[in-house]
């Protein structure tokens, strides 16, 4: 059995499912309750007024976007930092270069490149034919 610390309260607990303790779960499924209420209520709002008005950290905000769980509507002008980089995005997980990213590196693997240069050009095709992104190294 893996024992380790909480991701979240640095608490030692038996690793399951998840990175954080059965207590921190139960307590992100209440916070998620809450954002999700309060969401119904208000359309037009800003996620820090979200934080401030349910009491639930930003950052648990910004992971539950990440992971779905929750979608803004359109008149949310609310934007949340991208899991790699932190570039703001409004949807999602990531943002569209690190989207590219990660489709660049699926299609490397799938090329079976060999040499890091092929690894380069397949790369710099690959941002090309999205149109004008420069992959940043
Ligand atoms: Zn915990
Ligand atoms: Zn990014």
């Amino acid at each position: 059995m893996t024992i380790q610390n909480c991701e979240r309260c640095r608490a030692l607990f038996h690793k399951k499912v998840k990175d954080i303790c059965p207590a921190c779960v139960q307590k992100e499924e209440e916070d998620f309750q809450k954002i999700r209420l309060f969401l119904k209520r208000n359309k037009t709002i800003e996620l820090i007024t979200v934080s401030k008005e349910t009491g639930v950290d930003l950052d648990v905000i910004y992971q539950f976007l990440q992971e779905g769980r929750i979608i803004l509507s359109n008149s949310t002008q609310s934007n949340y930092p991208c899991k790699e980089c932190g570039t703001t995005i409004s949807t999602g997980a990531l943002c569209i270069a690190c989207e590219e990213k990660r489709n660049d590196v699926q299609q490397m693997l799938q090329t079976h490149a060999t040499s890091e240069d092929e690894v380069a050009a397949n790369v710099e095709a690959a941002s090309q034919q999205k149109g004008g992104f420069h992959t940043k190294r």
